[in-house]
């Protein structure tokens, strides 16, 4: 299927590795030209060229913090203040239990988790409305459907920008930008390693039980995998998404066991 989307502009935040690699390469095979995000800037690069060479788009890679204001303005300059197609990600926050987390652990998941990506759609989104085609795939998790009990941050942030989007969506719908959330289940990547290591940890299992054991958790009894998760999102930002608005897609093999 042509997603009819080659030749636009599009930004992937937190992209080196993982969810946003797996979009990134997805938009690429589209024929989307790229600027991509992460912190660390050897593995952003390295990425950046083996996407570029994959699939002969222009990659631009900008190594910065997506959660403060300095690395969102590095971002926007490389896009010169505009994009076509933005994917809001950023790495997610430290499991806990409910009394750990003080004032500031919450304003870093805050600006991480929902105020980064609210920051850029008023940055990039009034461009689109202008031009009269946008799209936004804002990546989420499972939790906005379903919280995770040491997840506390996490639900907390994405809660927040799942309410803010449910709004603006609907108010930016009528001149052809396209706004949704894509909300990951456990999927193959070092956020699930983390994960997978701090349960064997705390249950003195090895990683691979670990991993054994949320597997079967799932109906596919398998983690999902970014280039699935990619292809969804390429989806959402493609032509075909046009009637697709608001909505909080979910993509977990089948675990969170919700009627509607
Ligand atoms: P990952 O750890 O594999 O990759 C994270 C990427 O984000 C890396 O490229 C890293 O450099 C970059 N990054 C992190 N913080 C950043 C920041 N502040 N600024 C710029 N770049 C930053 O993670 P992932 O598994 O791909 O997860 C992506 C998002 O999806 C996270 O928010 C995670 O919590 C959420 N999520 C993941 C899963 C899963 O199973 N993988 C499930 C639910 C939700």
């Amino acid at each position: 299927m042509d997603l009819g989307i080659r030749e636009k502009k599009g930004l992937v935040c937190a992209a080196s590795r993982g969810l946003g690699r797996g979009c990134a390469e997805a938009l690429a095979a589209a024929g989307v030209d790229l600027v991509i995000n992460a912190r660390g800037a050897d593995a952003l690069r390295a990425t950046a060229d083996e996407i570029a060479a994959k699939y002969g788009v222009k990659v631009t890679p900008v190594a910065a913090d997506i959660a403060t204001e300095r690395g969102r303005g590095a971002v926007l300059d490389a896009l010169e203040g505009q994009a076509d197609i933005l994917v809001n990600n950023a790495g997610g926050p430290p499991p806990g239990k409910w009394t750990d987390w003080d004032r500031d652990d919450f304003i870093a998941a805050i600006d991480a988790n929902m105020l980064a990506a609210i920051a850029l759609m008023q940055a990039l989104v009034p461009g689109m409305m202008e031009r009269g085609w946008g799209r936004v795939v804002n990546i989420t998790s499972q939790s906005v459907r379903m919280p995770i009990a040491i997840l506390g941050l996490s639900n907390a942030a994405r809660a927040g920008l799942t309410g803010f989007v449910a709004g603006m969506s609907r108010q930016v719908a009528p001149h052809g930008v396209v706004v949704n959330n894509l909300l990951p289940g456990i999927h193959a990547t070092a956020r699930a390693d983390s994960l997978d290591s701090g349960v064997a940890k705390a249950e003195g299992i090895t990683v691979d039980e670990a991993r054994r054991r949320r597997e079967q958790t799932i109906p596919t009894h398998s983690y999902g995998r970014p280039e699935d998760f990619g292809a969804t999102c390429a989806f959402l930002c493609s032509q075909h998404a046009r009637f697709i608005v608001g909505q909080n897609i979910l993509l977990d093999g089948g675990a969170s066991n919700i009627s509607i």
